[in-house]
């Protein structure tokens, strides 16, 4: 009996071990250790400021469905692994493996400058959209400017600006968009790169976008401080601000950064070759965000990094739990994809108008790549959360 144990159970870590428990049925036990109950469809947060979404519209508890497929769930907070001893401390028990899964996903780099913790808010945990909620109710008795983006460093930047189109969506809603001077600040040398060197025709779709809006935009700028009332920029342009919200950049959770062995690189991210597989540990693999993927292309003059999104992140997870399988049958051969040649699958929400991103592959050179403009609904946005809620409530990960 082979024993893998998977830390952190989200897009990734839920994808690898019901794959690896459903590839390698009674050979395989597999132990998914989290930290939290919930399966949260992350995606979808940016409609819970708005209500257009409740938290449990968009979570379900995960150990059901695992239990239900064979895999068991330590609900506990992986602390460190001890790779010479093969066990994840964490603060419940130890935790033995023959293998090891890492998918703990980003941790927030809120410190990125002084007074974005403090004052600008961010809407990619459960907490952060629930409080903007609350900010808004404020907000609209007494409007004021509005700054949203991303700060230097940020990577994940296509959530930013589906919530940019959201708020402006919104304000005209309740009456207040004349009241209020909206900004959009990125890191990125032009609109639309995405920290994947954009796509034909992302620009000029956004500068559009931007224009139809009445946005204002600053492109290659960085943060330097956020107030209460204003956001001073790297080129010490003052904006002033209402209301902030800031997309930080990711970096590796502690548990990595707590866990020398795995060797992870200084933002915290595991090393591996492109069958995601430990470049050192070859019983260690990781999925997801935890994964060290190199940027492809030049920052400009202020750094930014590439998104890493669902899609590969549910695609890593198979990739990784075929070879676990492979390799724990003796095979050689192991399934190979660079993180850069998944395809780009992916779909921005404009404020109840959508824009469909496809490609090949997700980083450059690539033989196709489009962006498809939905003016009428953000219907496929919805439908992709339909889809990937029921797949992952029945444990269907074999799915695309
Ligand atoms: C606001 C927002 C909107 C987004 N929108 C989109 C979108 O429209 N389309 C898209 O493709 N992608 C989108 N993304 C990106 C997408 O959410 C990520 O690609 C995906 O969540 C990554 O999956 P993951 O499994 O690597 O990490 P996560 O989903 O973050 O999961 C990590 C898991 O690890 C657990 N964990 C972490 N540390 C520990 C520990 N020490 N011990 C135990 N458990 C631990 C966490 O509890 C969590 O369950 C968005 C992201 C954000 C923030």
């Amino acid at each position: 009996m082979t024993t893998t144990v998977v830390v952190g159970g989200n897009f990734a870590g839920m994808t690898a071990a019901l794959e690896i428990k459903r590839k390698g049925k009674d050979k395989h036990k597999v132990i998914m250790i989290d930290k939290s109950p919930l399966f949260l469809f992350i995606p979808s947060l940016i409609w819970v400021p708005f209500n257009r979404r409740e938290i449990k519209d968009i979570s379900f508890r995960k150990d059901e469905i695992l239990h239900k497929k064979g895999v068991e769930f330590l609900l506990a907070e992986a602390l460190r692994v001890d790779t010479e001893r093969q066990v994840v401390v964490t603060d419940k028990e130890e935790v033995s493996y023959n293998h090891l899964v890492i998918a703990t996903g980003p941790k927030v780099k809120y410190d990125v400058a002084p007074g974005v913790q403090e004052y600008a808010h961010y809407v990619g945990t459960p907490n952060g959209a629930m409080k903007i909620r609350t900010a808004l109710e404020e907000f609209k008795k007494n409007p004021g400017p509005i700054v949203i983006g991303a700060t230097q460093n940020a990577g994940c930047m296509g959530a930013a600006y589906e919530f940019l189109f959201n708020i402006e969506k919104w304000l005209r809603e309740q009456n207040i968009r004349k009241k209020v001077d909206l900004y959009w600040i990125t890191p990125e040398t032009f609109l639309g790169h995405f920290g994947i060197d954009g796509m034909t025709g992302g620009e000029t779709m956004l500068k559009s976008f931007m224009k139809m809006f009445n946005i204002h935009f600053r492109t290659e700028v960085g943060v330097k401080e956020v107030q209460e009332d204003k956001v001073i920029l790297t080129s010490d342009e003052e904006l002033p601000s209402s209301f902030t919200m800031l997309m930080p950049p990711f970096i590796g959770v502690d548990f990595v950064k707590n866990s020398p062995g795995l060797e992870a690189t200084a933002a915290g991210y595991i090393p591996v070759t492109d069958d995601y597989r430990h470049v050192t540990l070859p019983n260690v693999w990781a999925a997801g965000i935890a994964v060290d993927v190199k940027l492809p292309f030049t920052p400009g003059k202020v750094p930014f990094s590439g998104p890493k999104t669902g899609y590969p992140s549910d695609e890593t997870g198979k990739i990784v739990a075929e070879n676990i399988i492979r390799v724990s049958k003796g095979e050689t051969e192991l399934k190979k994809k660079a993180w850069g040649k998944i395809p780009g699958v992916c779909i921005m929400d404009a404020g109840k108008k959508e824009v469909i991103i496809l490609s090949d592959k997700l980083f450059k050179p690539r033989n196709f790549a489009i962006m498809i403009p939905n003016i009428f609904y953000d219907v496929f946005k919805v439908i992709f959360e339909k889809y990937f809620l029921w797949k992952t409530r029945k444990g269907y990960s074999y799915l695309p």
